[in-house]
């Protein structure tokens, strides 16, 4: 078993509260979640509140606002052409944003413990590749990855800003302002016509483009899932990280793990609904927390 260094309980780790004040609790949960990554087998499932200090806001967090429009569905997108061209705008705004995030200390801290041989996987829900970013491999993209564009017709993937480019060069008088973006890289526009916008399609095939992330209504692939299920079942600990768990799609995993005596350790900034199958739940900064369990002694 890997042993701590003697730093660690003495002089490693104070979080102060929102009142000043510093956590004792925290610090001894943070101190038993590293003898959990010392033991090895750690699986990462990681969500919305890992990547809110890169600047994209977590709509469910504790700190996100709600999601002000109606997220759109496979359905709608495929077929509604109007709607289709006014997420094509909104989410064209919200790339200049997204696109420009760069991974913050906890996805480094991630991408770390990945390096040392702490972690036997990462599965995400972030649509962002900011682990990616960070230097981690071999990363589970539950939802996809906004950075890539799909086409619905013949399949080719193609880079984000490869159709940024050909959306600026399609409207060049779009001067639509964004006043916020959520999670899904979907833009709000103030006092702007998104009815004049262009839509491209596939420069192979003619056919209709897509961001390659899962919409509402669509099933995640299930080669994505079964992997994401083998990985859980077989890790020692599932280590949750920033995820209310609010969808189904993520709980699940949490519940697997849960039916099958593996422990389940949150770290996540408010409430979360895997709670009841938590062995473990730190209520802590994700920036402050993880870089402190990188740091530890390597396995
Ligand atoms: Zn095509």
């Amino acid at each position: 078993m890997h042993e701590l260094p003697r730093s660690w309980a003495c002089d490693g780790f104070r979080p102060a509260r929102d009142d000043g004040f510093v956590d004792l609790q925290v610090v001894e949960q943070v101190a038993t979640l590293g003898e959990w990554i010392g033991e090895g087998g750690v699986v990462v499932l990681s969500g919305a509140g890992l990547s809110t200090d890169s600047g994209i806001p977590d709509y469910r967090g504790p700190s996100g606002s709600a999601r002000r429009s109606t997220p759109m569905t496979y359905q709608t997108f495929t077929r509604d052409p109007i709607a289709r061209r006014r997420y094509w705008a909104r989410s064209h705004l919200g790339w200049h944003t997204i696109g420009q995030a760069r991974p913050n200390e906890g996805h480094l801290a991630v991408a770390r413990l990945q390096r040392r041989g702490a972690l036997d996987g990462i599965v995400t829900q972030n649509v962002d590749g900011l682990h990616q970013a960070a230097g981690a491999r071999d990363v589970v993209e539950l939802h996809g990855n906004l950075t890539r564009i799909t086409c619905l017709a013949c399949g080719a993937s193609t880079p984000r800003d490869h159709m940024a480019a050909r959306l600026d060069a399609a409207n060049p008088a779009f001067a639509g302002v964004a006043v916020a973006f959520n999670a899904d890289g979907d833009a709000e526009l103030a006092g702007t016509s998104l009815d004049g916008f262009t839509v491209v399609d596939c420069l192979d095939c003619g056919g209709m483009l897509k961001p390659d992330v899962v919409y509402f209504g669509e099933t995640v692939p299930a080669d994505r899932v079964a992997r994401a299920f083998e990985l859980v079942e077989s890790c020692r600990t599932l280590l949750v990280l920033g995820s209310s768990l609010t969808v189904m799609s993520g709980r699940r995993f949490v519940l697997r793990a849960a039916k099958r005596g593996i422990r389940v350790a949150i770290v996540n900034r408010g409430v979360t609904r895997g709670e009841p199958y938590a062995s473990l739940l730190i209520d802590a900064p994700l920036g402050i927390v993880l870089p402190h369990l990188a740091d530890l002694s390597p396995v």
